[in-house]
């Protein structure tokens, strides 16, 4: 492999800076660091960077700047669109040092914490409050809150609490220029004119880094218990949904296919969760705040059943029933990962999902009859993940080019119902070319504006999301 070195010029410079434990160049840290979760590109940085604080950041962004270096902001590694990849000699700049969490605020609900932190310690650290970070998802051990940030993340109970966006008050992020910009500092209230926390919130490092966050806290809910439902159709589903929704305090409404659930059992060893085998399943969590909400519940699946929507389902009866049954659909991103699946994040609003689960369905039908084909997603959302796992014996270019065409069809099927085809994961790299299927021209081109504004000399993430 060839990779590049970092331009002598800031080479010393950064030594000088970081040192040589915290400078790396060696083949091994390159090929670590230099990628996300994502299979379809190689690594190729030309250093890693792992600075300890804000001020080294501005330190290495103002000697970017002056030699004209490129960096890839970094944080758990954790992405599915390739956004974290540095594959074209850039420095990777690394948030894993810095990642100070703060105490929490009881008063004002909320923890600073800088944007290093893992996503599940912050969580733990709110659940020693009494108090809870709501966003999660298979990944919150791993990732960091500044990924999580800017790529907006969602998870498994956006139904009830909203994505990533819904609970950041306060920014610190660093921009094109090494100035150190402060915005929203926690305020609830504060309006001031352009919100620019919000810019910066999904931006796939493309404008800047994010170095710290303040984020709102909320109570816990109240004796969560999990249903999975067996259900015969996606029609089906979609008035499962409805009747849960209108009935129950739902705080979470996932599904997944038959063969998901047959690869995450047989990975684990572990029981189908229902004596026969449905097409699709429903894991519907609910907020049991007294009995009859349980008894509520119950009556829900039994119409269902009555209705022929629903052929079976068991409900948790302890804390660890409920994190096993959770596990069958956790579970599944990690299972499938040994297939270098072709993932695809789609979303259209709640209320046209049957319509997208209809048109891909015929879609995959008609071009992916010899593929398999694993479904799952956070269809409470409106959002659809659909994975095609690569067969043994192909290669991954072949693979991804054959997927890549079928793409076009679907994003197009995307577009018709004026949805989105990257729901959760972002642009990065794997969906720059279908961009245009979610966002029109004119959006692009503000948004090349935006970044020369806080970027002006374009160090920040080369190549991903818009850019060529
Ligand atoms: C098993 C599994 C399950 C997942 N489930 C979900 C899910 O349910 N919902 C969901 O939304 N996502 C999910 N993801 C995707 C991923 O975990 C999220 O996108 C997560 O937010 C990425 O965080 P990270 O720290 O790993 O970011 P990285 O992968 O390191 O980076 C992601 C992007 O953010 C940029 N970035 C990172 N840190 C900073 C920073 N400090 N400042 C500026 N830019 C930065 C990078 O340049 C890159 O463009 C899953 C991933 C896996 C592996």
């Amino acid at each position: 492999m060839n990779l590049a070195k970092p331009p002598q010029a800031i080479a010393a410079a950064l030594s000088a800076l970081l040192g040589r434990e915290r400078f790396l160049t060696d083949s091994q840290s390159l090929q670590h660091y230099g990628r996300d979760w994502t299979r379809f590109a190689a690594p190729a940085p030309s250093g890693v960077l792992l600075p300890n604080t804000i001020g080294e950041i501005q330190a290495i962004v103002g000697l970017a700047r002056q030699n004209g270096v490129k960096l890839v902001p970094s944080g758990g590694r954790t992405g599915l669109s390739g956004g974290a990849m540095a594959t074209n000699g850039e420095l990777v700049l690394s948030l894993e040092r810095v990642r100070k969490i703060s105490p929490v605020n009881q008063a004002g609900r909320s923890v600073t914490c800088e944007a290093g932190a893992i996503t599940a310690q912050i969580q733990q650290a709110a659940a020693k409050e009494g108090l809870m970070y709501p966003v999660d998802f298979a990944s919150s051990g791993s990732s960091q809150i500044g990924g999580n940030i800017a790529t907006n993340a969602g998870g498994i109970q956006v139904i009830r609490y909203g994505m990533t966006r819904d609970w950041v008050t306060g920014l610190k992020v660093v921009t094109g220029t090494g100035e150190l910009l402060e915005l929203n500092q926690g305020l609830i209230k504060n309006n001031t004119g352009l919100d620019f926390r919000h810019l910066f919130i999904g931006s796939e490092g493309i404008l800047g880094v994010i170095v710290e966050a303040t984020l709102a806290l909320t109570d816990p809910p109240r004796n969560p218990r999990v249903m999975v439902l067996g259900v015969r159709s996606m029609a089906a589903l979609m008035q499962v949904l409805a009747s849960c929704q209108a009935q129950l305090s739902i705080l979470a409404f996932e599904f997944f296919s038959d063969l998901a659930l047959e690869k995450v059992t047989a990975e684990h060893s572990i029981q189908p969760p229902l004596q026969e085998r449905y097409p699709f399943y429903a894991l519907v969590e609910f907020e049991s705040t007294s009995a009859t909400a349980e008894t509520r519940a119950l009556e829900v699946v039994e119409a269902c059943i009555a209705k022929g929507w629903v052929a079976d389902a068991v409900l948790s009866q302890s804390e660890s029933q409920r994190r096993s049954l959770w596990r069958l659909r956790e579970d599944i991103s990690e299972t499938i990962a040994q297939w270098t699946p072709y993932k695809n994040d789609i979303s259209t609003t709640v209320q046209q999902a049957p319509e997208l689960l209809r048109s891909v369905d015929a879609l995959v039908s008609q071009h992916y009859p010899d593929l398999e084909v694993v479904w799952y997603g956070h269809i409470g959302d409106g959002n659809l993940h659909l994975n095609i796992l690569k067969p043994d014996g192909v290669s991954v270019g072949d693979f991804q080019d054959r997927c890549k065409g079928v793409s076009a069809h679907l994003f197009a099927a995307v577009q018709e119902l004026r949805g989105s085809i990257s729901a959760e994961h972002g642009v990065g790299l794997l969906k720059k070319e279908f961009l245009r299927f979610s966002r029109t021209e004119s959006e692009i081109e503000l948004m090349r504006g935006i970044k020369a504004q806080f970027d002006p000399d374009g160090i920040f993430n080369p190549g991903k999301v818009f850019d060529p």
